[in-house]
């Protein structure tokens, strides 16, 4: 069975439950900026309901130009004001280098990707990179933006300095 299949099931548990429609814009005015890993439930890791805060996410959890697309949109038209990132422990961007992935693809497909990987060998550096390109960047109109560190071992956040 195709995961769609699983999932369109799912959805339909789902739906019977559903608490019913909630205002666009976040209740907490809140945008978190998390890696894509399949370990970190965002709601239940940040205490968050529906309708709370915006999402957004990629490898790595890192602050990219579609990121900052999403975060002026959430700020400029949706209202939210504080930016929160989360990276987290033994993430798949440790494991490879910017170039080694790159020359991986271009093995593989005969195409090298324009784009950087964006990995990183420390995890914590790479939160204070995400937060200095969020207070950098020219489009957003609050620059209130903390980061942490989720440990997927434990399930306990810590925040970065
Ligand atoms: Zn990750």
């Amino acid at each position: 069975m195709a995961e769609i299949d699983r999932m369109l099931e799912a959805n339909e548990r789902w739906a019977q439950q559903f608490p019913g429609s909630k205002p666009v814009r976040p209740a907490r005015k809140v945008a978190v900026v998390a890696c894509m890993d399949s370990r970190i439930p965002l709601f239940g890791v940040l205490g968050l309901d529906i309708g709370d805060a915006h999402v957004i996410r990629n490898a790595g959890g890192v602050i990219t130009e579609d990121v900052i697309r999403s975060l002026t949109i959430s700020q400029h038209a949706l209202g939210t004001r504080e930016v929160v990132l989360v990276h987290h422990t033994d993430c798949g961007l440790l494991a490879t280098d910017d170039i080694t992935f790159a020359e991986t693809v271009e093995k593989a497909t005969g195409r090298r990707p324009p784009w950087a990987a964006r990995a990183f060998t420390d995890v914590d550096d790479d939160v204070r990179e995400s937060m200095r390109l969020v207070r950098e960047s020219p489009y957003l109109l609050s620059h209130e933006v903390r980061g942490t560190v989720y440990d997927v071992a434990t399930g306990r956040l810590y925040e970065v300095e």
